[in-house]
């Protein structure tokens, strides 16, 4: 597990589609996509299609260590809801809408692995709580 060092990550890929994905859901801006070692019958990651999740493509902050989600400004409340209302899209479309968990892992002591903001939609079966 590596933090951001500004480096391109896997989620990139799955982007510009040069590794396939499953996708459920996909706009200008974000794209939707059954994660590959699914943790629920439905395990679906939501993700920013800007380069590191918040900043804007061609303007990098290099800066290691950076989680993603505490690069948030004001600014970024459009993508930042436009991420939500996807993950509302997708637990429609995957049918889990009577009960189902959105999650941003935030750093490493939260189990993050990939460095590019991405939200996981989990459900399809009887969710713990706390999560552990
Ligand atoms: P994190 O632990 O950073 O919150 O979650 C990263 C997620 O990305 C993990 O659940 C992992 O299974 C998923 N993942 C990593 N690499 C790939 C990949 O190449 N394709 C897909 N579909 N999911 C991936």
């Amino acid at each position: 597990t590596e933090a951001d060092s500004g480096a391109p990550t896997i989620f990139d890929k799955i982007i510009s589609k040069e590794i396939p994905s499953s996708i459920v859901y996909e706009d200008d801006k974000v794209l939707a996509f059954r994660d590959i070692n699914p943790q629920a019958p439905v395990h679906v990651l939501v993700i920013p299609k800007l380069r590191d999740g918040l900043t804007e493509l061609g303007k990098l902050h290099f800066v290691s260590r950076m989680i993603p989600i505490l690069m948030a400004e004001p600014r970024h409340e459009d993508i930042l809801g436009h991420l939500l209302h996807a993950s509302k899209i997708v637990a429609e479309k995957e049918g889990i809408v009577d009960g189902f968990r959105v999650v941003i892992n935030s750093g490493a002591s939260a189990c993050q692995s990939v460095y590019h903001l991405h939200l996981h939609v989990l459900g399809g079966r009887q969710l713990k709580w706390p999560p552990g």
